[in-house]
């Protein structure tokens, strides 16, 4: 009987522990919950669409036909599937994808999928379109697993309101009008968050997975920092200033490499039919 039940379980077992291939994510933080995601993500839209509009202003947003515009939206169409099954709310996301003529090295996805690549990155890094894949990638794990409401969650709690306790997350649940307030004045800096090491980390390794799945090769992770660490520029570059290309990175990279090659190179396959 004892032997039945022992194999009754590793029935059960085996299928859950590999349940999913590639990149173990990890738990979401508790932060995160703190703030409603309706809020921040039409903080974000907000910005976005300001942003947008000074590039238009300046003669600096890429039209549809800009090869730029044309180059970076194809791959993130097939990048943003993959993207989008690591939250639910991203499937209904209105995504949206542009190209901002500036020298500046810099790339982001705010929450609810506005994306916006600066044509510095492209030019002065060369990227192939794998190095481009995993930029894109990155940015948009941060969206997918909310790592701006996580920080904003954050500044909520060291901004006093940990002093309530319980209260604050029963608050939310009602939209507590402290919380809009806060992230209203949070989300004046979503542009300029910087994230914390582990959501580095996550968007690094998630991102690449997301990439491999649209049939991107994973090794251009390695290449595009590598490239990060030796890029010698005058050129202003926020994207290096939050995103350092040390060893650590690297080194991370290369250790997950072996977990996300066989979905590269099934979609690879799926791609020949
Ligand atoms: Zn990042």
């Amino acid at each position: 009987m004892r032997i039945l039940w022992f194999c009754i379980c590793i029935l059960f077992c085996i299928p859950t522990v590999n349940a999913r291939e590639g990149i173990d994510s990890g738990p979401e933080s508790a932060f995160t919950k703190l703030v409603p995601a309706e809020e921040v993500e039409n903080q974000a839209r907000g910005q976005y669409y300001q942003l947008l509009m000074d590039a238009k202003s300046h003669r600096a947003l890429a039209g549809v036909e800009n090869p730029l515009f044309i180059r970076v939206n194809t791959i993130s169409k097939r990048l943003i599937p993959f993207a989008a099954s690591w939250n639910s709310r991203a499937r209904e996301w209105r995504w949206e994808v542009n190209v901002i003529g500036s020298n500046t090295v810099n790339a982001f996805c705010m929450p609810g999928g506005k994306v916006a690549v600066y044509s510095g990155l492209i030019q002065q890094l060369k990227v192939t379109d794998d190095e481009l894949a995993m930029v894109l990638g990155h940015e948009m794990t941060h969206a997918v697993r909310e790592h701006a409401r996580e920080q904003m969650g954050k500044g909520f709690v060291t901004n006093g309101a940990a002093r309530l306790g319980g209260l604050v997350v029963a608050g939310v649940l009602g939209v507590d009008p402290r919380v809009t307030d806060m992230v209203a004045r949070g989300g004046s800096q979503l542009l300029l968050l910087k994230f914390s090491r582990e959501d580095e980390t996550q968007a690094d390794l998630i991102g690449m997975e997301i990439a491999a799945r649209a049939g991107y090769d994973p090794r251009a992770a390695i290449s595009l920092w590598q490239k990060m660490s030796s890029l010698n520029s005058n050129a202003p570059n926020p994207w290096m200033s939050t995103h350092p290309a040390n060893q650590t990175r690297i080194r991370d990279l290369e250790k997950n490499l072996n977990s996300v090659m066989p979905l590269y190179q099934r979609a690879l396959k799926n791609r020949e039919y």
